[in-house]
């Protein structure tokens, strides 16, 4: 019997198996769906994760979003691939990015998440999970004054100088030195955690009182769910390992202490053509596969652009295949809302 590990539901939770198609090892793992809260979590756990995760897994590969304005949507596609590809052969990373990061402008999605909450300067960030800190670096460039970044696969602290530092840690070790942030920033990366629970609690004592928790993740209440069901691409096992739904992510961060403040889906063609080619036994770092050659893909310039323009679509219905969540203590939430009643 499957028991929910988010909200502890033991009835009719149905299980399916998923194929690992990014690295393209082909083997087959057990998930199920909670028939309550909806998320989509693997049924068991691996006693290792790591040879799931090769050293050019971490990228974030940057978009450069200056100088391709001019460029039509596929030009930019191949520019990053190229781009992707040079910053792969210089730093062995790369692999990650070229899927979620390179091919969607993944840094102005980044930045586009951040808009609702207006930061300061000196506000103290905390970008967990944050890679080789390509992030982070590129917040520090724009005036933020105050950034770390930790991610525990890392193979030991990198030092930019300049006021931002990325650790090697993982958020409980942070937590543990009692540090404190405005801003903790989770780029989809709690859908990697065995312990979603605790690293919100973690969250919430680094945060300070008016800080804001952002949280970007897969959707499994998405369209592309519906219609690829085991194929749908961001299941990717078995290195997900709970994919939630607004209302299970909600819930367990009220358990936390947190509230919502604000939600947007952000979702992107790669639901489309990614879970289609999972379809099709395309693995995602296949030839053929549009992430490693898009000229060389099953799809055409105008199928992609389709595919963008639907993810569009299911972005306003709420039906994305991935969201961005903000968080702030639940008490304080309240209390700005009284305020501006009252006022
Ligand atoms: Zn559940």
């Amino acid at each position: 019997m499957n028991i929910c590990r988010i909200c502890g539901n033991d009835e009719s939770n149905s299980e399916f198996e998923v194929t690992e198609m990014f690295l393209c090892t082909k083997e087959v793992f057990s998930y199920f769906k909670c028939a309550d809260c909806g998320t989509i979590q693997s049924a068991k756990m691996l006693g290792d994760y790591a040879r799931y995760y090769p050293s050019d897994y971490y990228s974030f590969a940057a978009a450069d979003n200056e100088g391709t304005k001019n460029l039509t949507a596929i030009q930019k596609l191949k520019k990053s691939i190229v781009r992707s590809r040079d910053r792969s052969a210089l730093t062995n990373r790369g692999v990650f990015g070229k899927a979620l990061g390179t091919l969607f402008p993944d840094i102005e999605k980044k930045l586009n998440s951040l808009r609702v909450i207006q930061l300061k300067d000196d506000a103290r960030i905390l970008d967990v999970g944050c890679g080789s800190g390509e992030f982070v670096r590129y917040l520090n460039e724009l005036g933020m004054k105050n950034v770390t970044g930790i991610d525990s696969y890392l193979q030991g602290d990198l030092d930019f100088g300049n006021g931002i530092s990325v650790i090697k840690s993982d958020i409980h070790e942070i937590a543990g030195k009692g540090m404190k942030f405005d801003l903790i920033m989770m780029h989809h990366v709690i859908e990697h955690m065995h312990d979603p629970l605790e690293v919100l609690n973690s969250s919430f004592k680094m945060l300070t009182d008016n800080g804001s928790l952002l949280i970007r993740t897969p959707n499994a209440e998405s369209y592309a769910w519906e219609r690829f069901g085991a194929n749908w691409v961001q299941i990717d096992a078995p290195r997900h390992i709970h994919v939630f739904t607004e209302k299970s992510l909600v819930r367990l961060a009220e358990k936390a202490g947190f509230a919502v403040s604000n939600i947007e889906f952000d979702s992107t063609e790669f639901q489309f053509w990614g879970s289609i080619q999972y379809e099709n036994g395309i693995c995602l770092n296949a030839d053929n596969s549009f992430m490693t050659d898009a000229t060389n893909s099953i799809f055409s310039e105008s199928e992609i652009e389709g595919f963008r323009e639907q993810s569009k679509k299911l972005n306003e219905s709420r039906k994305g295949d991935q969201f961005a969540i903000h968080f702030r203590k639940a008490g304080i939430v309240e209390t700005v809302f009284r305020n501006s009643g009252s006022s």
